[in-house]
């Protein structure tokens, strides 16, 4: 999971990775670094800001307070942008540096490219090394890789390369991106910051944990997954088909077969059947999540049991249904797997309007019934 640029110059900061003078602003500008001239960038959890108009240099503080006034309660790639960063802009060469799991190679990818900047991705100009998980092997690589850098900042450059790699390493990151990195005689500066996290690992990562925690709105997703211990991303805030489903690649294939059919799923959910032990808790919270969206239509749960009792399953999404007085749109339940039979008799008799099948084409097809007959 991708955190903000202010979160992740903090992990700069804390390893040593210069980062410019700057404040974070959620309100009033307070008093600035400097006299200008200022950066001003929207801080949500999304890259290629700059050429969405998230990153604005201003010469004054006037043009600095008017850029923040702009971009508070705006929004920008389907974000809410809640704080924005205003530094000290930076003059200097873009560089691009980046260090990343590389899953097939049990090792590392170290990544740098002397045209930094927001075309990177169709510049043709990133080199990059596999390399061994470990900080001599990152060193080595991107000594290699920088080998042509001019002598009066190469070395910065390293030290940079260097303390980028002891981060991601310790933290446990999939990413460590700095782009640009400004590069100079008198000092390198990142002049962003791009850190994936990955959640996994936040068991063990009290600082990344509470990084996280700390910014509940920015990071909903990730606050649920690490306070409920299950898999719940709001997809499109604007969805019309809330999802209560088990599973991550059955609820992913759902999610794709509805939008071929032109729906519009709200919400990928794995909500493990069998932590709930017996109680519909865990039900009514995604309820509560789904139900909280206007846009919403219709609920399809989607239940493929192996192992899970599904008449037991059936009483808790009764018990759900009739403890969740901000559900008013239909439910449709497509329950294949064991007990299928005492589910559907235990929901008829509970609830007779919800339609509950073992068919996945009749459920999707009520569904499209409901999307399409709704005002
Ligand atoms: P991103 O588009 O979300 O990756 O946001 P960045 O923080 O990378 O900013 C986008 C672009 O704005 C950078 O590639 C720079 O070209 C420019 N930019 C950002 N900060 C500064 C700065 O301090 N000085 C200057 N001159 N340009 C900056
Ligand atoms: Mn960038």
């Amino acid at each position: 999971m991708l955190l903000i640029e202010a979160d992740g110059k903090a992990l700069f900061t804390a390893v040593g990775i210069p980062v410019p003078a700057g404040v974070v602003v959620t309100d009033v500008v307070p008093a600035l670094p400097n006299d200008g001239p200022f950066v001003v960038k929207a801080q949500v959890p999304v890259g290629g800001r700059g050429k969405a108009g998230g990153v604005v240099l201003c010469n004054t503080r006037p043009e600095a307070e008017a850029a923040v006034a702009g971009m508070l309660g705006s929004r920008l790639k389907g974000h809410a942008i809640e704080s924005c960063l205003v530094e000290a802009a930076v003059a200097g060469a873009e560089r691009y540096l980046a260090i990343m799991v590389d899953p097939a190679s049990y090792g590392l990818r170290v990544m740098f490219s002397a045209a930094g900047g927001v075309a990177i991705e169709q510049s043709d100009s990133v080199e990059a090394r596999l390399c061994a998980p470990h900080p001599g092997a990152v060193t080595e690589a991107l000594n290699d890789l920088i080998a042509n850098e001019p002598e009066a900042w190469r070395a910065q450059v390293a030290a940079i390369g260097k303390a980028l790699a002891s981060l991601l390493l310790e933290k446990e990151l999939a990413l460590a991106e700095i782009n640009p990195l400004f590069v100079a005689e008198s000092g390198c500066v990142a002049g962003d910051a791009k850190v994936v996290v990955d959640l996994n690992a936040m068991y063990r990562q009290p600082v990344l944990s509470a990084m996280i925690a700390a910014r509940p709105t920015v990071y909903a997703d990730a606050c649920r997954k690490l306070t409920e211990g299950f898999d719940y991303v709001e997809l499109d805030p604007e969805g019309e088909i809330g999802l209560v489903t088990t599973g991550a690649g059955l609820s992913m294939m759902l999610i794709d077969e509805l939008t071929a059919r032109g729906a519009k799923p709200l919400n990928f959910c794995d909500i493990r059947t069998g932590q709930m032990r017996g109680s519909p808790a865990r039900l009514i919270r995604v309820l509560e999540w789904i139900t909280a969206r206007p846009s919403l239509k219709a609920v399809l749960v989607n239940i493929f049991a192996g192992i899970t009792d599904l008449g037991e399953f059936a009483g808790l999404l009764a018990a759900a249904v009739t403890a969740s007085p901000g559900l008013h749109v239909p439910v449709v339940a497509r329950l294949v797997g064991r007990n299928a039979a005492d589910a559907k008799r235990i929901l008829a008799a509970a609830l007779p309007d919800m339609l509950v099948t073992e068919d996945l084409a009749e459920a999707l097809a009520r569904i499209d019934a409901i999307v399409g007959a709704a005002p």
